[in-house]
């Protein structure tokens, strides 16, 4: 018998479905996959990102597994957002960033790759030589009709 077979024979059914389905981020959470961790309360976990834009690049997540923003209940998104109040000062200081960008990843056309929501927290400094998003502005007349559907949106 080989050591994997070993293995799931030792697992319930419960502990070996938990352990096919978790999100990389729950299994950094239980510490089965190692990581840098910078902060924990009830409700989030934050740690370094493996592939930081800058040195301090940290993810806070909800230690609830929801895709993305869409799916997250609002007091989960205030707990993270509350964790990332906390940390960013923190961690500006520790690195001594000269700013911090926060941003969510939410869905394949916005670039999320782990489908485990999570607020990137990404030190800043003067000349790094990250661009900022090009903007363009709107055609005649598409501005209102943007807001239009959005204020339909609001209103439903
Ligand atoms: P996103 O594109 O918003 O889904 O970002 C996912 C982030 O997770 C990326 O910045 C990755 O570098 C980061 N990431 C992926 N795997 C790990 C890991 N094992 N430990 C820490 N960060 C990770």
């Amino acid at each position: 018998m080989c050591l994997l077979c070993d293995t799931i024979h030792t697992l319930s059914v419960h502990e070996l479905m938990t352990t096919m389905t978790d999100t990389l981020f729950e299994k950094i959470i239980r510490g089965d996959i190692p990581c840098h961790k910078v902060y924990e309360d009830d409700e989030t976990f934050a740690f370094l990102d493996i592939k930081p834009i800058n040195p301090g690049h940290t993810l806070v997540i909800p230690k609830t597994a929801y895709p993305d923003l869409f799916a997250l209940p609002q007091e989960t998104f205030l707990a993270m957002m509350r964790a990332v109040h906390y940390l960013v000062p923190r961690i500006k200081d520790a690195v001594g960033a000269d700013g911090i960008n926060i941003g969510m990843n939410n869905g394949t056309a916005a670039g999320q790759e782990v489908f485990h929501a999570h607020v990137h927290i990404i030190p800043r400094f003067e000349g790094d030589g990250h661009k900022h998003w090009p903007g363009q502005p709107y055609d005649e007349g598409e501005a209102e009709e943007v807001l239009r559907k959005i204020e339909h949106t609001l209103l439903a």
